[in-house]
């Protein structure tokens, strides 16, 4: 398939470049665009054979439904059964942004984007280009993460290149994204509020808004993780070539297990990384990928290391651990799937 590649700026979109993609997607062509999140492949949402493509594109299962993005608040009534006093609040406080919301469905939604659910995950982005692209195709665009099924979420325009040209109709490419970790998904189609995937509005900021908020347990545990009730956070998920470990201590005797580790890898053949905070950086005898100063910087440069990981040829992967607590309840659930739950605890 040929794809067509255009760049934009997002600090001065070119609306003649919007319109062409917008046409696209309203022709049920798929294309790949920027969001605040991570860069997303969209189709229209309510055309079958439309949204169909993107689970060909991806080699994504089809029990594992897509996301639904919208340009305007108000575009939400035709799509989902009730919008009640929660949903209200939440979309208030946090719309347009990185948070999903779970709705029973109309059924206006087909079955191919529910994954067969009769519920609807719906998004209204904050990025300008993305928003701009949805208002011009007129429809609600299915938009799960632009990667191939199971590798890490692209946030970088290089990274959408490297697997998906020749995959979709069209490539919308503009800067690196900004918070770089998919949205939060939150579950208000049953009676409990349930985070079924944490992202950057945490916790902690959803339960100051609505009081008691739960965490779906297969987020942090292997052993829940097959009773997933997010489809997507059952599968092998953030997985570069390299194998990932986490290993968690003291920062001391995090740091000299590894080099000790790097040493045995070494002497193997094998090549060693180490994903690290920049100021823990000197402490290691291995390659480094840093990840930043805060978890604000780990978050939205996780998926980047990880990819280049395999850019640079890494055999063996150390990762250090963050507390799970705030966002790094959301660096640890994607870097604990990206590692297979392989922990090394000290
Ligand atoms: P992605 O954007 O590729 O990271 O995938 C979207 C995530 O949302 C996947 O984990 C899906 O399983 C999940 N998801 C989408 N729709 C629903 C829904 N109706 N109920 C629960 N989870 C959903
Ligand atoms: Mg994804």
């Amino acid at each position: 398939m040929e794809t067509i590649i255009m760049n934009i700026d997002s600090e001065n979109i070119d609306y003649k470049i919007i319109d062409i993609f917008g046409k696209m997607l309203k022709e049920g062509k798929t294309v790949i665009f920027p969001t605040e999140t991570v860069y997303g492949i969209g189709a229209n949402a309510l055309d079958e054979s439309a949204a169909k493509k993107i689970y060909v594109a991806k080699g994504r299962p089809s029990d594992n439904p897509l996301l639904v993005h919208i340009a305007e608040v108000d575009d939400i009534h035709d799509l989902v059964e009730e919008v009640d006093g929660r949903a209200k609040l939440l979309m208030e406080k946090f719309w347009p942004g990185p948070l999903t919301i779970v709705f029973k469905k109309k059924r206006s939604i087909p079955n191919v984007t529910s994954g067969g659910l009769d519920t609807v995950a719906i998004r209204m982005p904050s990025d300008k280009v993305a928003r701009s692209l949805i208002k011009a195709s007129g429809v609600p665009i299915a938009a799960p993460s632009a990667n191939l099924s199971g590798k890490p979420s692209p946030t970088k325009p290089e990274h959408i290149l490297k697997d998906m040209n020749g995959r979709v109709d069209g490539i919308l490419l503009g800067g690196a994204c900004n918070f770089g970790v998919e949205s939060t998904i939150i579950d208000l189609s049953g009676g409990e509020v349930v985070i079924l995937r944490p992202g950057s509005i945490t916790l902690e900021m959803l339960s100051e808004v609505l009081g008691e908020v739960k965490i779906d347990p297969s987020i942090m545990n292997k052993d829940d993780n097959q009773k997933a009730k997010a489809p997507g956070m059952k599968y092998t998920h953030y997985s570069p070539k390299a194998e990932v470990f986490i290993v968690e201590g003291d920062q001391k005797e995090v740091a000299k297990k590894i080099n000790e580790l790097n040493d045995e890898n070494k002497e193997k053949g094998l090549k060693t990384g180490v994903l690290c905070l920049n100021k823990n950086k000197a402490m290691y005898n291995a390659q480094t990928f840093t990840l930043g100063e805060t978890y604000e910087d780990v978050a939205k440069n996780l998926f980047d290391c990880l990819i280049e990981l395999d850019n640079k040829g890494i055999d063996i992967a150390y990762a250090e651990s963050y507390e799970e607590k705030d966002l790094g309840i959301t660096i640890m659930n994607r870097l604990k799937k990206s590692a297979g739950y392989k922990i090394i605890k000290l």
